[in-house]
């Protein structure tokens, strides 16, 4: 048995607030019982907004809502930020309601048609100095993309999204069967490979349970 863990990430910058990846649907932490799903089972304390409350935050303080990608465990609360601006790879938008995939649940985001959406293609410099950056990484879907922060004492993190689930994928090179084409997904991983070592960054692998448990959660944070 394999456990993952699922994670949102909070960016503070001086120019706004960043939320990466919005974590599981509303109804998985509604549930009392373990949700299953084909091959596994889902279990949610309690869903980002309520943690973001708990910090007295409420969704219209996220200046910035971005998802690695569309799948329901990245993107499960999207349609709880629309006040946000959010920046959107428009071949995941694209993809997503354009036919049907696995783990795509397109009521999930779908209230984003009436918020200030913000199509990209590529790389994404957010706020402009370099600190927070989208990098484009597809292959896992066709828009995916990873988040790389710099920060000043604890130095640059990527956050993989899901272009490695775990380290052995990481290690072998492996690509999930549900992945939408293999062969981009080596390409960014030799991107991100090569990243890593002209940059010296960390890299966190956002489904790794064992690195979760390593790290510092809310409200405890990096900087
Ligand atoms: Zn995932």
């Amino acid at each position: 048995m394999r456990q993952l863990f699922v994670p949102c990430y909070l960016v503070e910058h001086p120019k706004g607030r960043l939320l990466f990846d919005g974590g599981l649907p509303k109804n998985v932490a509604d549930s009392k019982e373990p949700l299953s799903i084909e091959g596994g089972s889902l279990v949610y304390d309690r869903w980002i907004v309520d943690q973001l409350a708990d910090m007295g935050l409420g969704p219209a303080d996220i200046d910035v809502a971005v998802y690695s990608h569309l799948h329901f465990d990245h993107a499960g609360a999207a349609n709880a930020f629309i006040e946000s601006e959010v920046l959107m790879q428009q071949r995941e938008w694209d993809a997503a309601f354009g036919q049907s995939a696995s783990f795509i649940d397109t009521s999930l985001f779908d209230r984003l048609k009436h918020a200030s959406v913000t199509f990209i293609d590529g790389d994404h410099d957010v706020f402009g100095d370099g600190s927070v950056q989208l990098i484009f990484t597809p292959g896992h879907t066709p828009g995916h993309q990873l988040l790389s922060v710099k920060l000043e004492n604890t130095g640059q993190i990527l956050i993989s999204g899901d272009l490695y689930h775990t380290r052995a994928n990481r290690e072998l090179r492996r690509v999930p069967t549900f992945n939408n084409n293999a062969q981009q997904t080596h390409e960014s991983m030799d991107r991100v490979e090569q990243l890593l070592e002209e940059t010296g960054a960390t890299l966190w692998i956002e489904h790794d349970k064992v690195l979760a448990d390593s790290l510092k959660r809310a409200p405890q944070y990096y900087d």
